[in-house]
Formats: C-alpha cells, sequence, structure tokens
C-alpha cells in the first residue's frame, strides 16, 4: 500500500500548500467549526444514519484538514474517519461525497477571502484525503472478494479431498483453510476489526501448519518445494506478528503497508499446498491403491502415449499380458488378506525388474500390464521370459510360510503400420489363455 509520503506526491500536495495553509490556520479553523452543525446534518441526510446515531465525526478530523503537517498523524486520523465511516454503515462512495462537500466549503470560503493559492492548496489536501479513503474502500472490496474467493477455493478443495478421504489428509486440508483465514484476518485488522482472544500464534512451529509439518508433514511436499514453503510459512507468521501488533495499538493505518507482503508469502504457500493437493487426488485417480502401480487409467493413458511416439518415430513397443497362476487357491488356502500381500509383493518383484522405458501396471485382480521398451519380437520375449523366472524364483515371505507363486504371460510387439491397438490386445490375450492352457508357467510371444 502506498504511503503519506507517495499519496502526497500523487496529488502533489507540497512544502508550499502546508506553508499557504498555514497562515490561514485560525480563520480557517473557526470557519470550520462554524460549518460542522450543516455539514453533519447533511452527512445525515445524505446517509442512512439517524441522528442519534453516534458521533459520525471523530474529534479532531476537521482541524486535520488545516493541520498545516500531512503527515503520519494526518494518515492515522483520516484514516480512523474512514473506518469510522465504515462501521457506521456509510458506504465508501458517500464518505467520497462528503469530501467533495468539504471541498466546495473550501473553494468557496478561499474565493470570499479572494485566496485562490488557499484555494488550491486545500483542494490538494482534500484529494489527500480523498486516496486515503480510496485505500480503506479498496481493502473493503479486497476483503470482500478474498472472503469469497476463500470460501470457494476451501470448498473446491474440500470436495477433491473428500475422495481421498485419509485423516492424514484432513490435516492438509485444514492446514490450507488456516492459511487463507490469516489472509482474511489480516485484512479485517486493516479495517480496524477489534483483536481477538485466539489470534494466530506468533510462532510458526504453534499453528496448525507447523505441527503438522514439524511432525512429518513436510516430507509429504517433493524436495524441491519444502525449503520454500518453509520460508514462506515463517514470513507469513513474522509479517502477521507484526499486524497483530499494529492492531494492538491501535494503528491499523500501518498495516495496509504489510498486506501486500502478506499476500504473496499467503500465495506461496497456497500454491504449493496446492498442487500438493492436487498431485495426491491426481495420484489417487491413476494409482492402484493396493499395490501402488499405475491403474488401468494410467495404461489407458501411457498407451496411446506410446502409440502416437511410436507412430511419429516408426518404431515399436512390447506388450505384456501377466496373470498369476492359480491365485485362487492361495485365497482360498491363506485367506484374503495373505492373498492381497502376494499381489502386492509380486508387484513389487515386477516394478524392480523394469528398465528405463518399461512400465507395470496392474490392469486389475491378478493380472498386471507391461508396456516396454522394444524394437523386436526378440526384446519382448526376453524379457518377458526374466519377468516370469524371476516371479517365479521368488518365493513371497509372509507370517505363515514363504508362498510361492507363478506367472503366465502373453507377450507381442506393437508395430507402428498397426493403425489401432485392438489386434496388438487380441493377440496378447490369446497367448495368454494358451500360457495357461499349455500348463500355466510360461510364456508365450509373437
Ligand atoms: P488362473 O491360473 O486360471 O488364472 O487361475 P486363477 O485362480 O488365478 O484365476 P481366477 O480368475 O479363477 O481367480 C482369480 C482370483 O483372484 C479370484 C479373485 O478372488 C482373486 N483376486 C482378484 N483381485 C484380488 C485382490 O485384490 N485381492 C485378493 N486377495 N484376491 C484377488
Ligand atoms: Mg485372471
Ligand atoms: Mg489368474
Amino acid at each position: 500500500m502506498t504511503s503519506i509520503e507517495q499519496l502526497s506526491e500523487l496529488v502533489e500536495l507540497s512544502r508550499l500548500d502546508e506553508n499557504i495553509i498555514a497562515q490561514h490556520r485560525e480563520p480557517l479553523l473557526k470557519a470550520l467549526t462554524e460549518w460542522t452543525p450543516e455539514f453533519t446534518s447533511w452527512l445525515h441526510t445524505k446517509t442512512s444514519c439517524s441522528e442519534n446515531s453516534p458521533e459520525l465525526l471523530m474529534d479532531g478530523y476537521f482541524e486535520s484538514f488545516v493541520c498545516a503537517r500531512y503527515n503520519q498523524t494526518f494518515y492515522a486520523i483520516q484514516y480512523q474517519q474512514a473506518l469510522h465511516w465504515l462501521a457506521q454503515g456509510i458506504a465508501p462512495s458517500q464518505a467520497i461525497g462528503s469530501l467533495s462537500q468539504i471541498r466546495q466549503f473550501f473553494i468557496h470560503l478561499a474565493e470570499s477571502w479572494q485566496q485562490m493559492d488557499l484555494a488550491r492548496s486545500l483542494c490538494r489536501v482534500v484529494d489527500l484525503s480523498q486516496s486515503i479513503q480510496a485505500t480503506v474502500a479498496h481493502l473493503e472490496h479486497t476483503l470482500e472478494k478474498l472472503r469469497q474467493s476463500a470460501q470457494q477455493d476451501i470448498n473446491r478443495i474440500r470436495r477433491s479431498c473428500s475422495v481421498l478421504g485419509n485423516t492424514d489428509q484432513d490435516d492438509i486440508v485444514k492446514a490450507y483453510i488456516a492459511h487463507y483465514r490469516w489472509k482474511v484476518r489480516a485484512y479485517s485488522l486493516a479495517l480496524g476489526e477489534p483483536l481477538q482472544q485466539e489470534e494466530v500464534p506468533i510462532s510458526p512451529h504453534e499453528c496448525e501448519l507447523g505441527r503438522w509439518l514439524d511432525k512429518g508433514g513436510i516430507r509429504r511436499f517433493p524436495e524441491d518445494v519444502q525449503e520454500g514453503l518453509l520460508a514462506a510459512h515463517e514470513r507469513l507468521h513474522h509479517l502477521m506478528a507484526i499486524i497483530l501488533d499494529k492492531a494492538k495499538t491501535q494503528q491499523p493505518q500501518d498495516i495496509s503497508h504489510y498486506l501486500m507482503d502478506l499476500e504473496a508469502a499467503s500465495e506461496e504457500m497456497a500454491t504449493i499446498l496446492g498442487n500438493c493437493i492436487e498431485q495426491e487426488v491426481y495420484q489417487l485417480a491413476v494409482e492402484d491403491n493396493l499395490t501402488r502401480l499405475g491403474n488401468r487409467r494410467m495404461f489407458d493413458r501411457e498407451l496411446a502415449r506410446r502409440i502416437s511416439h511410436s507412430q511419429r518415430h516408426n518404431s515399436g513397443f512390447g506388450l505384456l499380458f501377466m496373470d498369476l497362476d492359480n491365485f485362487k487357491t492361495i485365497n482360498d488356502r491363506y485367506g484374503h488378506s495373505i492373498g492381497d500381500l502376494v499381489l502386492k509383493s509380486v508387484a513389487q518383484v515386477l516394478q524392480a525388474m523394469m528398465r528405463g522405458g518399461d512400465t507395470v501396471f496392474r490392469w486389475g485382480g491378478e493380472e498386471f500390464g507391461a508396456l516396454i521398451h522394444a524394437d523386436n519380437i526378440e526384446e519382448v520375449g526376453q524379457l518377458a521370459e526374466r519377468l516370469r523366472a524371476k516371479v517365479a524364483e521368488t518365493p513371497i515371505q509372509t507370517d505363515l510360510e514363504p508362498i510361492g507363486v507363478t506367472l503366465s504371460i502373453g507377450a507381442t510387439l506393437y508395430s507402428p503400420s498397426e493403425e489401432r491397438s485392438d489386434g496388438m490386445f487380441r493377440r496378447a490375450d490369446s497367448h495368454l489363455n494358451n500360457a495357461k492352457a499349455q500348463g500355466r508357467n510360461r510364456v508365450i510371444v509373437g
């Protein structure tokens, strides 16, 4: 926000103006005092305030126009008056209208004294007052918009997170919401709202977000944003501490200077937190919950990407359909949760065998799919055979006993001359069926 010096420069109010006003200070004060009742009754008729509402003009307000030193004190008085009008339900446009009345009064007065220089100087003071009034109006407008957008953002993030539905997620949503509230809080303190018993904790380790980050929440963020998040969070607390101090010492007019920095810090945090939530929602949409492999949706996306890459570069890629053999008997014999453990472990074994450019997915149930980098069918066959052998020779360790599992694999190569993926799917599927029919634990490729 702009300082009083910047505002004065903007309205071209100079030392000279101050000197001119200083020379006429006494008669100006007298005229203003005489005019006060007329002005206040005009104000009452123009605004919806009743005659017996509290004084519409604060002590020292009129006097400040002719104080001849337009510094911090002038700024504070004008700002407080703007807040006072706001509290009385006088709209900013009405307040600015009342300043036009004051301007008219000064012009007539100075003209009747045949002091045109004085008229010009007083008009600049009214301009200055109007720009302070406009600052308050702008803050109020921003606060209103912030309240609305904060609520919308919070609702949006709540909706996204409701699909995630774990308690850890609640913490991050609470953190997100808390930080939004601080921004709104800072604006309302700048607009003179009284302090509450429970304000934002000064230490960045005592707020909800700080406690969650310290508890290990920070590890939920990618490493390259962790430092930025902690720094923005600390900055936010530091600025909030200053703002609370200004509110305590009844200097709301000084709070506005810190709002821009506060918003920047808050924005930075919101972006990082929001990205993290979005990433987790995205992850949920494309990841299989049990094995943490990509799910069918992810497979479809990756397949489309590979096909278009393949056609652009005139190169092939390999597709593997893998199905655990007699998996039903494992479930029947050891129970469903051991069955789950076997699925997870096989997923890990397969994942560990993937080379750069290969991706394995959980296709559904006890079936896995892999899209692999390969130039010819031999390469596809070799990787498929290595996967089959590795799974077969890796018994799954369980609390009961090690369980041996095997895989049947149908494998094929996508050639860029193929228009669609249907043929490739048919081949892999029929190879898998044949592998099962021929006794399981084997690869058929072609
Ligand atoms: P085949 O060798 O012919 O493939 O025999 P199979 O028993 O593996 O095949 P079938 O299709 O008869 O049975 C698959 C079993 O996989 C049935 C189903 O209960 C089990 N299954 C599918 N998804 C899961 C899961 O997420 N967890 C557990 N524990 N079992 C699952
Ligand atoms: Mg199956
Ligand atoms: Mg099976």
